[in-house]
């Protein structure tokens, strides 16, 4: 069992991320474990569900710190890096801003969720070692999760050509 999830909104962060899944999800002193008894809900992602599974049985720590988000103006989302001069440790999740964008787009709440956590998980490492500072890999990687996971619930395949449909960065905004 390897997603550790604390931060004064753990809680809520686990029932998103299990209403998300379809999976029944269990947080017991900061560890998700999967309720095997849960009934699998087939109309949420199937990449969604299997990305929590490999990292439910990885044998590499994923952290999340989950805190609200509001009153900020700002939808952060999340932040990969440690910002210190906001007390904010590594892999903070706003859980806040999950929800505002689900109330605009359940679909691309599902997205983000997705692509926060194969970002997360690309970067882990097993018990007792720092994890990786590789910010870029990593979102690129997640952004093809996040894709496929859209894909899965619009039932569209994603784009395959050579030329990725996220073409451009504008300072931290991927286009
Ligand atoms: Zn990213």
């Amino acid at each position: 069992m390897s997603l550790r999830v604390r931060g004064p909104r753990a809680q809520r962060f686990v029932d998103l991320l299990g209403r998300y899944t379809g999976l029944t999800l269990v947080l017991d002193h900061e560890m998700v474990s999967i309720d095997r008894n849960s009934l699998l809900i087939p109309s949420e992602s199937q990449t969604l569900q299997d990305l929590v599974e490999e990292i439910v049985h990885s044998p590499n720590v994923v952290e999340v710190v989950a805190f609200g988000g509001v009153p900020d103006p700002m939808l952060n989302i999340d932040t990969f890096l440690a910002m210190p001069e906001f007390h904010r440790p590594r892999r903070s999740v706003y859980v806040a801003d999950l929800e505002e964008i689900e109330r605009m787009s359940p679909i691309l709440a599902r997205g983000l969720m997705g692509h926060i956590l194969r970002e997360y998980y690309g970067a882990s490492r097993p018990p007792g070692q720092q994890p990786s500072e590789a910010y870029a890999d990593n979102h690129v990687a997640a952004m093809r999760t996040e894709a496929q996971i859209v894909g899965d619930l619009l039932d569209r395949p994603i784009w395959t050509g050579h030329v990725r449909p996220w073409e451009h960065t504008y300072g931290t905004i991927n286009v």
